[in-house]
């Protein structure tokens, strides 16, 4: 019995992940951090983790032989996916699992009943964390912001799944969330729960301060050991090993950035990996100088600690560490005809689905920095973080009904009444 137990303790420390079956979701394991980190990021999380995703995501290469790839191809660029949109079910997916198995675990082994969290009307944080608190048996408060605040916001996306979880929704206005600020309103919410004798834990924006950004440090170790296996692949010739040169995602509030950016810059400090790839976050609703400062408050609360030979400043660092590029085009979760029109190109290309208001945008800056700029790309090997959020794409079925124009729907005419597509005589 001794001996069996230590031996699963060996392997599932050896390989991170291997848990495949749960007792209960709100079970917490151990988390060691990656090696890579420990010399400076200090605030390693205390309470472990919980096992809401499923890990690893699919990492691929995609085939470029469509039209929309044509210049890629031309390049000799090699474009692989990561796709976090398959980190869980529909209730959960998405890149804030990742952030969730820690901000939970830590909810749960202090005691908390309930969770507070806030984001606009189609947040895909607020569902996420909603669901995952359900499974771990915490109430779920969600304040969410929107143009319509005086009215029901109806069941349409990400609100539907709110709704059927039975979250409690509070709502305000964009001016409000501008005037009062997230944190501020989470506490006042906190504040009123805690007088009808509930104890909430609140979760930031995003889910992204410290604590919940170990989860894409995680991420980060995942991807590498992927990476690793992918090369080490039996059959594969020399000519098909990859580096990686220049990984790509959306930043919304910071935290997917942070993780991703910190890790991979650590993870190949001692050059034994290779030179780090080039790390681009392509922001989806505020400038590059507002992520730049608050990716090295985050970093900070993660215990940052910079070895002296650096001689940087925190923000210093983050900024040669990663290039965020404005991308929000007409503003947060407004999409231009242009934007719709690429994420239905690329379903229809490719068979996956990104959503308008963060994988769509960032991808089709990306596409647009590789036109603008092709020789910095040639000949480079560009991984695409696929975050997920597909329900926000609910939002704007109008708009996309304008731009499918490749999906014919025809009748059948069963019976050769002449009207539709005549199946009527078996040929
Ligand atoms: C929240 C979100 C992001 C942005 O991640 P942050 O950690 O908030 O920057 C990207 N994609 C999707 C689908 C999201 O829901």
């Amino acid at each position: 019995m001794r001996a069996a137990s230590f031996l699963f303790v060996a392997i599932s420390v050896m390989i991170p992940g291997s848990v495949r079956s749960l007792k209960l979701p709100s079970r917490s394991y151990p988390y060691n951090p990656p090696k890579w980190c420990n010399d400076v990021l200090k605030g390693a999380p205390s309470h472990g983790r919980l096992r809401l995703a499923n890990l690893y995501t699919p990492l691929y290469q995609l085939p470029l032989h469509s039209p929309l790839f044509k210049l890629m191809r031309e390049l000799d660029i090699s474009f692989f996916i990561k796709r976090d949109d398959c980190s869980s079910g529909v209730e959960l997916g998405g890149n804030k699992v990742r952030k969730l198995e820690f901000l939970l675990a830590d909810a749960l082994a202090k005691g908390y009943d309930s969770v507070i969290t806030i984001g606009g009307e189609q947040s895909n944080h607020c569902r996420a964390t909603a669901a995952a608190a359900r499974m771990v048996g915490l109430e779920p408060h969600l304040i969410l912001r929107s143009q319509r605040a005086d009215e029901d916001l109806g069941t349409i996306g990400n609100l539907l799944m709110d709704r059927m979880v039975g979250s409690s929704i509070y709502t305000c206005t964009p001016g409000e969330y501008g005037r009062f600020g997230s944190n501020e309103l989470i506490a006042r919410v906190a504040r009123h729960l805690e007088s009808m004798g509930k104890k909430p834990y609140c979760i930031p924006v995003g889910g992204s301060n410290g604590l919940g950004t170990w989860g894409y440090i995680n991420g980060v170790d995942e991807l590498l050991q992927q990476w690793d296996e992918l090369n080490a692949d039996e059959g594969q010739g020399d000519d098909e090993q990859h580096s990686l040169d220049h990984v790509v995602f959306a930043c919304g509030s910071g935290g997917t950035a942070t993780g991703i950016a910190l890790g991979l810059a650590l993870a190949h400090a001692d050059g034994s990996r290779g030179a780090a790839p080039k790390v681009h976050a392509v922001g989806v609703c505020d400038d590059p100088d507002y992520f730049y400062s608050f990716v090295s408050t985050i970093a900070g609360e993660m215990g940052i600690a910079l070895p002296a030979p650096y001689g940087l400043t925190i923000e210093e660092y983050v900024r040669q560490k990663m290039i965020v590029h404005q991308g929000k085009g007409l503003g947060y979760a407004r999409s231009t005809p242009e934007e719709l029109a690429f994420v239905q190109s690329f379903a229809r290309e490719t068979g996956i689905v990104l959503d308008p208001v963060y994988s769509g945008k960032a991808l089709y800056n990306l596409f647009s920095l590789v036109e603008k700029d092709p020789e910095t790309f040639r000949g480079q090997t560009i991984l695409f973080w696929h975050t997920g959020g597909a329900l926000g794409l609910y939002d704007k079925t109008d708009d996309l009904a304008d731009t499918s124009t490749s999906s014919p729907c025809e009748r059948l005419d069963v019976y050769g009444k002449g009207q539709g597509l005549d199946i009527s005589k078996d040929l």
